[in-house]
């Protein structure tokens, strides 16, 4: 009788044991853990929340926001983390399809919620930042005087553990339901694959709303019995100074790029780390070169998805191989079809990426019909990800098939354009998209950033591409731009380029 996710992540660990560093000179230790998820849990039951109940979360990064995950899961709930950015507006959608018990919000903001949770029946509490709000939020007081005992929910490896909703950057975000199962799984072998140990450290500085800085960062750490150094964003001078303090890091692309863009960031202020990883977006194999050209390390890049968790990885020994997200992980399996007739394709030739695995989602909340498109009944899931797997097994991600470009009636891959733009003399980095075009259904456009001080010509480009690659393949148009639009996770948003660009051909 036990909490499949909160005993197999917590279980026997000893109080004393140092779990994470904060900021103010606050710091937690994993007897802090037992006792923080004590006290919230006792605050979520009393508030009415029954085992299945879904705790919908929009606050600020802290490490009290965190425990609302293992705390939640403990009474026997759901987490549901949203996006700082989402508007009020946006965020009835997520209670209207969720049906959270309770919803948690910033203090700055309980003004805002206070109707909108009224009506839909639903327990409005706030929870602020420590040591940085004046007004920590109703939780926060109430999970001070509320006991440390708490008797943990008896929950099973199928039950519910969280709801992430997809980010949805076409039509509405769906809520993935994933399970005991699905997150123990994974932190199981992410911590066993990357060889985390009791004395990591790792610099947390992602946001904790998304599927890498909760499932992929907490999860590996609490199971590996690790530490972390906990900041509330990232910032290049926060990095440097706290690196030092840590032997892990895991981080989006933007991030290493920024930290390359620094001289502070060497092979000296890196010497003592024994792992950086990367993921949540592609990282361009010349980052990866250059990262290792300056510090000595070669960052391993991993591929997941709020559905799935982790996928793939780059082996911890043996080569990472950069371009790729490396091999599937133990216990999941990797294959690429043929998107139309969903038949395996050989090896080398590129097609959709679907997964399964005890990782892999049980489906999304109340959309059967979503879940039926994606979700097969043989249990792969149809990830929306192009690729490859080449004569070494490495997984390559083309691009999402979204983003695929159909013009003239020929198949288009962004990334092989991307490559060849991004090999310019002066390109820092570039995205190839599709603009609607009245003769060939869309049209290649490029769109490019120039490196520090380089100038570029979008002509000499054009002309230079047409000894490059095939025609229907060469842009019709280049623009370059001052920086790609991206998301917090630092995704390029490419719908925002196309919203951009969409009345050039027609
Ligand atoms: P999300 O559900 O927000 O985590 O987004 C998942 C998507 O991010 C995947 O389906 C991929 O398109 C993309 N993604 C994640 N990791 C990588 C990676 N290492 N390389 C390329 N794309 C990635």
């Amino acid at each position: 009788m036990s909490n499949y996710l909160f005993d197999g992540l917590l279980g026997g660990a000893v109080r004393d044991k140092r779990f994470a560093e904060l900021i103010n000179n606050r710091s937690y230790t994993y007897g802090d853990v037992l006792d923080v998820t004590g006290r919230f849990a006792n605050v979520l039951v009393g508030l009415g929340v029954q085992p299945g109940d879904r705790v919908a979360v929009q606050v600020n990064k802290s490490i009290e926001a965190v425990m609302l995950y293992p705390a939640t899961v403990r009474a026997g709930g759901a987490f549901l983390p949203l996006n700082t950015a989402y508007t009020a507006s946006e965020i009835e959608y997520f209670l209207d399809n969720a049906k959270p018990r309770v919803f948690v919000c910033d203090p700055s903001k309980y003004g805002d919620y206070e109707s909108i949770c009224e009506a839909r029946g639903i327990r409005l509490e706030a929870l602020g930042v420590y040591g940085t709000d004046e007004n920590i939020g109703s939780l926060a007081e109430a999970g001070s005087s509320a006991p440390v005992e708490f008797e943990t929910v008896v929950r099973g490896a199928d039950d519910l553990a969280a709801i992430l909703y997809t980010s949805g950057t076409t039509g509405r975000s769906k809520g993935a339901m994933l399970t005991h199962e699905n997150l123990l799984s994974n932190a199981k072998v992410l911590a066993d694959y990357w060889r985390f140990t009791s004395d990591d450290v790792l610099l947390h500085i992602l946001p904790i709303f998304h599927t890498h800085g909760l499932f992929v960062a907490i999860n590996t750490v609490l199971l590996a019995r690790a530490s972390m150094y906990f900041r509330h964003g990232f910032s290049v001078d926060d990095v440097i100074e706290n690196l030092p303090h840590c032997t892990t890091m895991m981080g989006v692309p933007t991030h290493y790029t920024r930290l390359l863009d620094d001289d502070r960031f060497n092979q000296e202020l890196t010497s003592h780390m024994r792992l950086f990883t990367s993921g949540s977006a592609p990282l361009l194999a010349e980052t990866h070169k250059h990262f290792e050209a300056r510090t000595g390390h070669r960052i391993l890049e991993r591929y997941g998805m709020t559905e799935t968790n982790m996928n793939t990885s780059n082996p911890y020994e043996g080569e990472r191989r950069a371009g790729t997200v490396g091999f599937p992980l133990p216990g999941t399996e990797v294959v690429i079809n043929n998107a139309e007739t969903g038949e395996q394709v050989p090896n080398g030739e590129t097609g959709a990426i679907e997964v399964r695995g005890p990782n892999v989602f049980k489906g999304y909340w109340e959309m059967p019909d979503k879940t039926r498109e994606e979700l097969r009944d043989n249990g792969f899931f149809i990830t929306g990800d192009l690729g490859k797997i080449d004569e070494d097994g490495y997984v390559h991600i083309v691009g999402r098939a979204k983003d695929l470009i159909i013009s003239g009636g020929f198949n288009v891959y962004p990334k092989e354009i991307e490559s060849v733009l991004d090999d310019i003399d002066g390109v820092s980095e570039s995205a190839v998209i599709g603009i609607p075009h009245s003769d060939f259904g869309e049209a290649v456009v490029g769109v490019l950033v120039a490196e520090r001080n380089a100038e570029l010509d979008e002509n000499s480009i054009l002309e230079s591409l047409k000894t490059k690659i095939a025609r229907f393949k060469q842009p019709k148009k280049i623009f370059v731009i001052d920086e790609l639009p991206r998301n917090t996770m630092g995704k390029v948003q490419k719908n925002v380029l196309r919203d951009r660009y969409q009345d050039l051909f027609t």
